[in-house]
């Protein structure tokens, strides 16, 4: 496979400066020598600068985990591209589905929020799952077609170069329950496929597409063994150093073979 690994650790609203300082650290001392897969770590607000300052010459990128479309202004609670860049991020999650849940986020609002963190120099990883009720009803393919559709619509060819896409069946995620290697794969096709349509076939080829729910050291071959598996979102293992730097070799060993 001609894509490159990618294994992104989605921090959520864990870990004060002292523990994120701690955990960048281990993690960096542990994943020393990676060098065929790329890593994403993404604290919380408050833990950028701080985690920045052990990354920042390393492969390791920094990712925050929304963005508003505003630039500036009275905007109470959000956060502008340009000050995530001023924290050291160069990537964004967008449209994690705990927004999507808690905080009424919408396709319309990811849309909002994808265009311009891509229009200010953002890479983003771009989430989109169904609920187990959906899955029951057997929409899992309309629901993530939607939510495809309506995170990239009016993105550029280029802009669609700098997103990644991030398979995140809700039921999963938080739960220890994974979707099973082919229950992943199948979605992850029919979204590879969706983007040939939307763009074409070369931009489908390159799409970095990740998995997340519940992946582990126990799942993260498996699961990252797929065609159309190309890096994992991982939320609770990437609290600990010693689980993610082991998912994070797993994947080192899959590109290397
Ligand atoms: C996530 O938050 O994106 C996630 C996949 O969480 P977890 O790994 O804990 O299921």
């Amino acid at each position: 496979m001609d894509r490159k690994i990618v294994i992104a650790g989605n921090w959520k609203m864990n870990k004060s400066n002292s523990d994120a300082l701690q955990l960048a650290n281990q993690i960096k001392i542990k994943t020393t020598g990676i060098n065929h897969t790329a890593v994403i770590m993404c604290p919380p607000f408050t833990a950028l600068s701080v985690v920045n300052e052990v990354v920042k010459n390393t492969s390791i990128d920094l990712g925050g985990q929304n963005v508003f479309w505003e630039k500036e202004g009275a905007y109470t609670g959000e956060i502008s591209a340009e000050m995530l860049k001023s924290a050291g991020a160069s990537y964004v999650i967008i449209g994690h589905s705990e927004r999507r849940q808690y905080f009424g986020e919408t396709d319309e609002t990811v849309n909002k929020r994808l265009l311009t963190a891509l229009d200010s120099g953002l890479k983003a990883i771009v989430c989109v799952g169904e609920t187990l009720e959906q899955r029951e009803n057997n929409e899992t393919m309309n629901v993530v077609s939607r939510q495809v559709k309506g995170a990239l619509g009016g993105l550029t060819d280029a802009q669609m170069q700098d997103v990644i896409v991030a398979y995140e069946p809700v039921w999963a995620i938080g739960t220890g329950k994974t979707a099973t290697p082919e229950q992943a794969q199948e979605v992850h096709a029919a979204i590879r496929n969706l983007i040939a349509d939307i763009f074409n076939t070369e931009m489908s080829k390159k799409l970095v597409l990740q998995y997340g729910g519940s992946v582990k050291p126990e799942n993260a071959e498996e699961l990252l063994g797929q065609d159309d598996i190309d890096g994992a979102l991982v939320g609770g293992a990437c609290l600990k150093a010693d689980s993610f730097a082991e998912i994070i070799r797993i994947a080192e060993r899959l590109n290397r073979a």
